[in-house]
């Protein structure tokens, strides 16, 4: 049976390691502050805003919570960016996506101030990534690596497939395991054979957004699966985009849904705000 990579527990201890390095700046009087944007009334993006901002108060964070109207107008979404980028104690702007239609996400991304870009999308921080620049990385794909790195599972040299090249998770995904000398492969929806290509691979990791789309008799023995995906069944119950009764017991390790990968992220975003912080403060 596979080792469970448990996202609660590691994500706890990024947090931990977090509140030192809060505790460190009180003689300073200053701390860390994220502004969360949400728009409209997606049930999914409300738990996520919530759980933000419970880490920010969890970790003495500053923080600020706006909730806007579904049909609010793009240019008014976007002034409220450009206030929240003029403000000194907002070191870090999480717009909760997906945004409600009609408004302009690559807009909003690109209006955020590169310097506060803590969901690391903005093509300054895309492009400093590609770079290997050090900058804000898309939190997913960067807590994906920290829990890696957490379970001491090797990376450098071993085949990887990342299924899914969304700008959010498959692209800097690919290219943070490239960074760490990863031999990776991207398939996508115009994946030919696509089991084959997962059989080749030592890890595996899944951001489709597809229910139980990864087969047991498409991963090798003993490999690592990393699965990112969160989809709701009409019975309510949360999945990933794994098989994960098919794969867990010929699998070495593997992230449950939830617990795995969801925790992480949101640890990696009050990673990246404290980031922020620094690079804005100097502290
Ligand atoms: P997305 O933007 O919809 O991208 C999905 C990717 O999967 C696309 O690249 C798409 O390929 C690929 N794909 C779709 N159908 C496929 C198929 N039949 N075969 C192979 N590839 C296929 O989704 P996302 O934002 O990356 O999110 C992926 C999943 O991760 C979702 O379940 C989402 O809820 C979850 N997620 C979780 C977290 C977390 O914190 N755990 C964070 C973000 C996202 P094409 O490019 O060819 O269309």
């Amino acid at each position: 049976m596979a080792l469970i990579m448990d996202g609660n527990a590691t994500a706890k201890a990024v947090q931990e390691k977090l509140a030192l390095d809060v505790e460190k700046l009180k003689p300073t009087g200053k701390r860390p502050g994220l502004a969360v944007v949400l728009v409209g009334e997606d049930p999914a993006s409300k738990v996520y805003v919530g759980r933000k901002k419970k880490a920010c108060d969890t970790l003495g964070y500053y923080s600020e919570e706006y909730k806007l109207p579904a049909d609010t107008k793009e240019e008014d979404l976007l002034s409220l960016i450009r206030t929240l980028n003029a403000k000194p104690e907002v070191h870090g702007i999480l717009v909760q996506f997906p945004l409600p239609n009609g408004l302009n996400q690559q807009k909003v991304i690109e209006t955020i101030d590169p310097k506060k870009d803590v969901d690391g999308m903005h093509p300054a921080s895309l492009g400093k990534l590609v770079a290997g620049l050090p900058g804000l990385r898309s939190c997913t794909p960067a807590g994906v690596m920290v829990m890696l790195d957490h379970y001491k599972i090797p990376v450098a040299g071993k085949n990887v497939v990342v299924i899914g090249r969304s700008i959010m998770v498959g692209k800097p995904m690919a290219l943070l395991l490239l960074e760490a000398n990863a031999t990776v492969t991207v398939c996508h929806s115009k994946t030919q054979n696509i089991g084959d290509v997962i059989k080749q691979a030592d890890i595996v990791v899944a951001a489709i957004g597809k229910p139980k789309f990864v087969k047991g008799e498409w991963v090798k023995e003993g490999a690592v699966v990393v699965d990112v995906g969160i989809n709701r069944t009409p019975e309510g119950k949360l999945v990933g985009d794994v098989d994960y009764e098919a794969i867990a017991p010929k699998a070495s390790a593997i992230t449950p849904v939830p617990g795995g990968v969801g925790p992480m992220t949101i640890a990696l975003l009050m990673k990246n705000t404290f980031q922020a912080f620094q690079q804005q403060t100097g502290l």
